[in-house]
């Protein structure tokens, strides 16, 4: 009897990039797609000459990356950064403070105080204290080092990565290296300095065309086209042994059958999805928390900056109470993003933290204070020549405490309900390079059994 096709349900990076990796071994699938387009979050569009990215700007491409993307023949559409960006800045009394991209070497630099450099310095001495069960960023850190460490080295980062909240975000989820440092070395500091390899060989990357290339080059390599507008209500079982996929096309519901199936789905669609199946866990993944983001595409004259901006970007603490989390200096690291004499900076706002500003400001007057943050920031001497404002309504999942109930809950169904992959970024990580690897080996399990 023929295979019956994988159902792959979302056809973002991580649907896609599923279902390539099951045509290359030769297993039949269908991706369905409730939106009228692919890419998911990756949403990329031109404006005045500018390329812009509403969702990822950047990709961390390991050397298997690189390799995907010549195999699917994006080679020639890879834009490697440009050597500034590795530097990095921190954002303290209005100033930008340079860090690079070696952690240790914030010890000559006057970003924290000499007590916290010390407390850096002498943690490699600390006796090691692991807790049992999920711990918080901010405990971790706080246990580790001191307050200051936790929030003007550690919040940062995970604005950076997840617009997350470190006082409820677990350290095993979002920097598991940390905690399994302190268990394996006794120290974060002796790992860090034991491992420090780890993040050799990725290469910050974007794609000519912005991200979106990617997604809409997959799209372009599947010989069994994405059902658009197809939007997935809930999955039974069937009667006739499998599953029952139930959907909605142009108002209509229709029945599909199926013996695999792999969500893609952000959490809280995945639990409405597996409701009929597993109530537990779908009220789990209605819990996860998604907040909201903005993301302020702002040009500008070079003329109007005082000295040129040479690094990645720059984050904001949250106790420096801005009102964005951080910018990426786009034409900086690629030149090309905007037109000749132009800067292009991407700033994010929202998030975990601030997401209350769209309620007490609104998204109008939140653009204006951080344009008026950005240009006191930077010394811009003239208003953008160059506005645009995204608005995402769930952005980012946040891997918060209580995280690791929710992966036992999301084991048991798929051990109970065998054929029923969650494979979200939830699931797997949020950055792209992990989403993808997953992708293939997740196809050889596939085609194994
Ligand atoms: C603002 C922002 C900045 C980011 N920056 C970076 C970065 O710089 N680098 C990086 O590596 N990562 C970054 N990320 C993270 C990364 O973009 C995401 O983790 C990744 O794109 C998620 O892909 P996905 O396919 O898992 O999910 P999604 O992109 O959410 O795709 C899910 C798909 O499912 C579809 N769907 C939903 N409901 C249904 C339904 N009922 N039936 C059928 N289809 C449905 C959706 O329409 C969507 O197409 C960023 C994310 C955001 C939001």
């Amino acid at each position: 009897m023929p295979q019956k096709p994988v159902l792959i349900i979302g056809a973002g990076i991580s649907g896609l990039s599923i279902a390539y990796e099951l045509q290359k071994r030769g297993i039949p699938y269908q991706v369905l797609e409730a939106a009228g387009h692919s890419g998911g979050v990756i949403q990329s569009f031109n404006k005045e000459g500018f390329e812009l990215d509403a969702g990822p700007n950047t990709i961390a491409a390991t050397p298997e990356t690189m390799a995907f993307l010549q195999e699917i023949g994006l080679e020639q559409e890879i834009l490697p950064a440009a050597a500034a960006s590795k530097n990095r800045f921190l954002v303290r009394n209005n100033r930008l403070h340079a860090v690079s991209p070696h952690p240790f070497k914030i010890m000559g630099s006057d970003y924290i105080s000499r007590g916290s450099k010390w407390r850096l310095f002498t943690e490699r001495f600390r006796k090691p204290a692991p807790v049992q069960g999920e711990e918080t960023v901010t405990h971790f850190v706080e246990r580790r080092f001191n307050k200051e460490i936790a929030d003007y080295l550690f919040d940062p980062i995970l604005s950076g990565i997840y617009a997350g909240n470190p006082d409820l975000m677990s350290i095993g989820e979002v920097l598991p290296a940390l905690p399994r440092w302190e268990r394996e070395y006794g120290s974060v500091t002796k790992g860090l300095m034991k491992e420090k390899g780890v993040m050799a060989g990725r290469k910050i990357i974007s794609l000519a065309g912005g991200n979106q290339t990617l997604t809409r080059r997959l799209q372009e390599k599947l010989q069994t086209p994405v059902r658009f507008q197809c939007t997935v209500k809930n999955i039974v079982v069937s009667a006739v042994g499998g599953y029952q996929v139930i959907t909605e096309e142009q108002g209509r519901e229709a029945v599909l059958e199926a013996d695999r199936i792999i969500l893609t789905t952000p959490a809280y669609t995945a639990g409405r999805q597996l409701a009929g199946l597993d109530e537990g866990l779908a009220a789990l993944l209605q819990q996860v928390y998604y907040p909201r983001m903005g993301v302020l595409h702002l040009g500008f004259d070079a003329k109007a900056l005082p000295q040129p901006l040479e690094g990645f970007g720059f984050l904001v603490p949250h106790a420096e109470k801005l009102h964005f989390l951080g910018a990426i200096c786009n034409s900086a690291i690629f030149p090309h993003k905007a037109p000749d004499g132009k800067l292009l900076l991407t700033v994010f706002t929202g998030g975990s933290r601030q997401e209350h500003y769209f309620d007490e400001l609104g998204t109008a007057q939140l653009q204006e204070t951080v344009i008026k943050e950005i240009r006191s920031l930077l010394g811009l001497t003239a208003a953008p020549v160059m506005q645009h404002f995204s608005f995402i309504q769930k952005a980012i999942p946040q891997l918060n405490i209580g995280h690791a109930k929710l992966r036992s809950a999301v084991a048991a169904m798929e051990h109970n309900y065998p054929g029923i992959l969650l494979r979200s970024n939830f699931v797997q990580g949020v950055a792209l390079p992990a989403l993808i690897q997953h992708a293939a080996s997740l196809a050889d399990k596939l085609k194994k059994n």
